[in-house]
C-alpha cells in the first residue's frame, strides 16, 4: 500500500501534468466545451446581452486560449526542435489545434452576432478558404472540415446546407487558385536556381576549378578546340585578377592612370623590334587611353625600360606623353600626365610586361615607396601569369593523360590487325595533331619495309588534297633499308629525327619518290618488342613543332603498346589461320568449311539466293599412292588444290573435305553453271602432268557430283548427301566426269 505522502505526491504530479497539458493543449480542451455551449444555445446574442455567466466564461476562456495558441504559432521555432522524436506529429497536433480554435471562435462570434443571420458569416467562408491554403496534412484538413460540418449542422439549422455549399465552394476555389500559383512560383524558383547553378558551373570552368568529366568518346570537340577552351579559361582568369589589382593600385597610389603593357615576344634580341600592346588600363579618364589590346606605335619614353628592364621615373615633357595615351596635345583641363613611374614585369628573368603609373600635373611626385609598391605589384602580376600558366598546363596534362589511358585501353581491346591499325590512329589522334600517319612493317630477313596502313587527318586547312594524294601513293609501298628515316629509326631503335625541332622536308622518309615536302613536323617511332623491331609509326604535319617533348614521350609509350597489340594480333591471326586451314593443301579445312557453309546457307535462306555444291573425289587415288608412294600422292593433292584455288572466286568456298575429297561451294550459281565450272576444273586437272620420284609421268582424273540449293535440297546435310550420290553415280558411270544430282537417276 502506498503511504499518504506518496499518494499526495502522485496527486500533485497528476495536477502538474494536467496544468502542463492545459497550458500546452488548452485549445483542444476549450474547443469541445465551447461546442457544447454553442449546441445548447448558451453562446448567443441574447445570452451575451443578458450577461449569462456561461457565455461570459466560455468567451473569456476562449479568447485567452486563442491568444495563447496564436502567440505560440507565431513564435519562432525553438532551437533543437528538429531533433526531437515525433516532431511531425507534434506539429500536426498544433496545426489541428489552431484550426479548431479559429473555427470554433468564428462560430462563437457568429452566434454572438445573430446566429444564422449574422453579418459575420462571410468571416467563416474566408477562414475556411484560408485554412484550405494553410493546411500541411490531409488528415488535419479533413478534421477541420468535419468540425465545420458538425458545427454547421448543430447550429446552422435550415440554412446549414446552403452555408456548407458556400464554404465548400470557397475552399475548393481558393485551393485550386493557390495550387496553380504555388506551382508557378515553384517552377520560377527552379528555373532561377538552375540558371544560377549553370552560371556558377561556367565560372568554375572558366577558372578551371572543375575538370571536364565527360568521357573521351562523348566529347564533341576536338583536341584543338579543347586546348583553345582551356587557354581561353586561363586568359580570362588572368584578366580578372589583373583588372582588379590595377584598379586597386590606382586608388591606393592616387594615380591618374595605372596601365599594364605587354611586351610581345618577337624572338629577336633586338629590343627595338619588340612591340608593346596595352593589356589593361585603369584610368580616371579611360577615353584618353588606347583601347585594350591595341598595339602601341612605338615604346616612346619606355624604350629605355625595354632595353635594360629597370624601373623608370620620369617627369614628362608635354610633347612626350606616355605611349599608351591617345591624345598627344596638352588639354585645357590640364588632364595630362606629367609624372611617370614604370617598372618591369618579368618572368624567369624575361621581360614580359611593363607596369606604368602616372599622375597629373601638380600631383605628388613618385617616391621610392611608390616605386617599391609598383615593383611589388609587378611581381604579383608575374606570379598570377605563372600560376595561370601552371594551372593551364596541369589541366592540359590531365586531359592528355586521360586521353592516354583511354588510348591504351582501346589498343588493349584490338584483336585483328585492321583493328590495331584503326585504334592506333585513333589513339595517336587523341594525343597529337598530325596530317599523315603511317604504320610500316619491317622484315629483318630481307631488310624490307612495307606500308601496312595509312591515315590522313588533315588538321591544316587546304592541305587535305596533297596529303591524301601522298597517302594513296604510300598505300602498300615496299622499300629497302637505306637512307630513309624510317629505316634509320628501326636500325637505331630510336625515335627520329633525333632533334625534334629540326626536320628537313627534303629528307627521305620512306622512299625517294614519296618525299613529304609539305611536312614541317615529323616523328618516326620504331615499334619495339623486346629485341625485335616490328616496324614503325611515322607521323607528319604541315604545322611546325607539332610533336613537343611531352607529346613525344606519350607517343613513345603508345608505340610500345602498339607493338604489343600488333604482335598479339599477328599471333591471333596466325592461330586463326592454323585453326581454319588444311596443313597440306592450304585450303579451308573440314571444320571451317562447315562453319562457312552454315553462314552462307543462312544467308541464302534469308535472301532466297541459290548456290551449288560440288563434291570431288580423285579417281583411283589408292593406285597413285601404291604406285608412286605416299609423298607423291601428297604432291598430287597439293597440285589439285592449287588448280581449285586458282580458278575460284573470292566468294567461293574451296575446302579439303577429307582424304582425297574436295568440296567447292559456289554462291549465286545454279547447277548448270556449277556443271560448266566443274568440267573446266576436271579438264584442267586431267591436263596436269604429275611426276613420280623417278620422273615417271602420269595424270589423275576427277569425279564430281553437284547439288543445287534449294532445288536439290533445302538443308546443308541433304545437299551434301545428294552431291555424294551424284559423285557415286560418276564412279559407277566410269569416273572422270561431272554429274548433277537433279539430272541423275536419283532425282
Ligand atoms: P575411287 O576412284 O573409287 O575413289 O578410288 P580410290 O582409290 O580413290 O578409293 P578411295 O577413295 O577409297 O581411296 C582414297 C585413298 O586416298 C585412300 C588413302 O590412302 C588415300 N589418302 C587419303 N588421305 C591421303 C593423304 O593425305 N595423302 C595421301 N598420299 N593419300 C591419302
Ligand atoms: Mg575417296
Ligand atoms: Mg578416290
Amino acid at each position: 500500500m502506498s503511504s499518504p505522502s506518496v499518494a499526495s505526491a502522485s496527486a500533485h504530479r497528476r495536477g502538474l501534468r494536467l496544468r502542463a497539458l492545459l497550458r500546452e493543449r488548452g485549445g483542444l480542451l476549450v474547443v469541445p466545451l465551447t461546442w457544447a455551449a454553442l449546441a445548447t444555445g448558451h453562446i448567443s446574442t441574447r445570452s451575451l446581452l443578458r450577461g449569462e455567466w456561461i457565455a461570459m466564461a466560455a468567451l473569456a476562456a476562449f479568447v485567452a486560449v486563442t491568444a495563447r495558441v496564436i502567440r505560440r504559432e507565431l513564435a519562432p521555432p525553438a532551437r533543437g526542435l528538429e531533433d526531437i522524436p515525433h516532431r511531425q506529429s507534434l506539429e500536426q497536433l498544433s496545426e489541428l489545434e489552431l484550426g479548431l480554435v479559429l473555427i470554433t471562435g468564428a462560430y462563437a462570434l457568429i452566434h454572438l452576432t445573430g446566429g444564422a443571420h449574422s453579418f459575420l458569416y462571410p468571416l467563416l467562408y474566408a477562414l475556411v478558404s484560408f485554412l484550405a491554403i494553410l493546411h500541411r496534412s490531409r488528415g488535419v484538413a479533413i478534421t477541420w472540415l468535419a468540425a465545420v460540418v458538425l458545427l454547421e449542422l448543430v447550429t446552422g439549422g435550415a440554412r446549414a446546407p446552403a452555408h456548407l455549399t458556400f464554404i465548400g465552394f470557397f475552399a475548393a476555389g481558393n485551393s485550386l487558385v493557390l495550387a496553380s500559383l504555388v506551382r508557378r512560383l515553384r517552377s520560377d524558383h527552379d528555373r532561377t536556381v538552375r540558371a544560377e547553378l549553370e552560371r556558377m558551373r561556367r565560372e568554375a570552368r572558366d577558372f578551371r576549378l572543375v575538370a571536364s568529366r565527360q568521357p573521351l568518346a562523348q566529347r564533341s570537340c576536338s583536341r584543338e578546340e579543347e586546348e583553345a577552351r582551356m587557354a581561353q579559361g586561363a586568359v580570362e582568369g588572368i584578366h580578372e585578377q589583373l583588372r582588379f589589382s590595377l584598379g586597386l593600385l590606382r586608388e591606393a597610389l592616387e594615380l591618374h592612370a595605372c596601365v599594364l603593357l605587354w611586351v610581345h615576344p618577337s624572338g629577336e634580341s633586338n629590343t627595338r623590334a619588340r612591340a608593346l600592346s596595352l593589356k589593361f588600363g585603369a584610368c580616371e579618364r579611360p577615353d584618353q587611353l588606347h583601347r585594350a589590346g591595341a598595339t602601341l606605335a612605338s615604346p616612346g619614353v619606355l624604350a629605355a625600360l625595354l632595353h635594360d628592364a629597370k624601373p623608370l621615373r620620369l617627369q614628362l615633357q608635354p610633347s612626350r606623353p606616355p605611349p599608351y595615351y591617345k591624345q598627344l596635345e596638352p588639354r585645357a583641363d590640364n588632364a595630362y600626365a606629367r609624372e611617370l613611374c614604370a617598372v618591369p614585369v618579368t618572368d624567369d628573368g624575361q621581360l614580359i610586361g611593363i607596369l606604368c603609373a602616372d599622375r597629373l600635373d601638380g600631383g605628388a611626385r613618385f617616391d621610392d615607396a611608390c616605386e617599391a609598391q609598383l615593383l611589388t605589384a609587378a611581381r604579383h602580376v608575374s606570379r598570377v601569369v605563372r600560376q595561370e600558366r601552371a594551372l593551364a598546363s596541369i589541366e592540359r596534362d590531365k586531359y592528355e593523360q586521360e586521353q592516354f589511358y583511354r588510348a591504351s585501353e582501346l589498343l588493349g581491346e584490338a584483336l585483328t590487325l585492321e583493328d590495331v591499325y584503326e585504334k592506333t590512329f585513333a589513339a595517336i589522334a587523341a594525343i597529337a595533331s598530325f596530317d599523315l600517319a603511317v604504320i610500316t612493317d619491317y622484315d629483318a630477313h630481307v631488310q624490307q619495309h612495307t606500308v601496312l596502313a595509312v591515315h590522313t587527318r588533315s588538321v591544316t586547312a587546304g592541305d587535305d588534297e596533297s596529303w591524301r594524294g601522298l597517302a594513296q601513293r604510300l598505300e602498300g609501298l615496299e622499300f629497302d633499308d637505306g637512307i630513309a628515316l624510317v629505316a634509320m629509326a628501326i636500325k637505331n631503335r630510336h625515335t627520329m629525327p633525333a632533334d625534334a625541332g629540326k626536320f628537313d622536308p627534303d629528307a627521305v622518309v620512306f622512299s625517294p619518290r614519296t618525299r613529304l615536302t609539305r611536312a614541317r613536323s615529323l616523328l618516326v617511332l620504331p615499334l619495339l618488342r623486346g629485341d625485335q623491331v616490328l616496324g614503325a609509326i611515322t607521323l607528319a604535319a604541315s604545322q611546325p613543332r607539332c610533336f613537343h617533348e611531352a607529346t613525344r614521350e606519350m607517343l613513345r609509350v603508345i608505340s610500345h603498346q602498339v607493338a604489343v597489340s600488333l604482335q598479339n594480333a599477328r599471333m591471333y591471326s596466325s592461330m586463326e589461320q592454323r585453326a581454319t586451314t588444311d596443313g597440306l593443301t592450304g585450303l579451308t579445312n573440314h571444320r571451317a568449311f562447315q562453319e562457312r557453309l552454315s553462314t552462307l546457307h543462312d544467308l541464302a535462306e534469308r535472301t532466297g539466293q541459290k548456290y551449288s555444291l560440288i563434291l570431288t573425289d580423285i579417281d583411283h587415288f589408292k593406285r597413285v599412292n601404291d604406285t608412286y608412294g605416299h609423298p607423291v600422292g601428297d604432291a598430287v593433292l597439293q597440285r589439285v588444290a592449287q588448280v581449285f584455288a586458282g580458278r575460284s572466286r573470292k566468294v567461293d568456298i574451296v575446302a579439303r573435305y577429307g582424304g582425297e575429297e574436295f568440296v567447292i561451294v559456289l554462291p549465286d550459281t545454279d547447277g548448270r553453271g556449277a556443271e560448266v565450272f566443274a568440267n573446266e576444273l576436271r579438264e584442267e586437272v586431267a591436263a596436269q602432268i604429275m611426276r613420280g620420284d623417278s620422273g615417271q609421268q602420269f595424270n589423275v582424273t576427277l569425279s564430281m557430283g553437284i547439288a543445287e540449293y534449294p532445288r536439290d535440297g533445302d538443308t546443308r546435310r541433304l545437299l551434301i548427301e545428294r552431291a555424294d550420290q551424284a559423285l557415286y553415280r560418276c564412279k559407277e558411270g566410269g569416273r572422270n566426269r561431272v554429274i548433277r544430282w537433279s539430272s541423275s537417276k536419283h532425282a
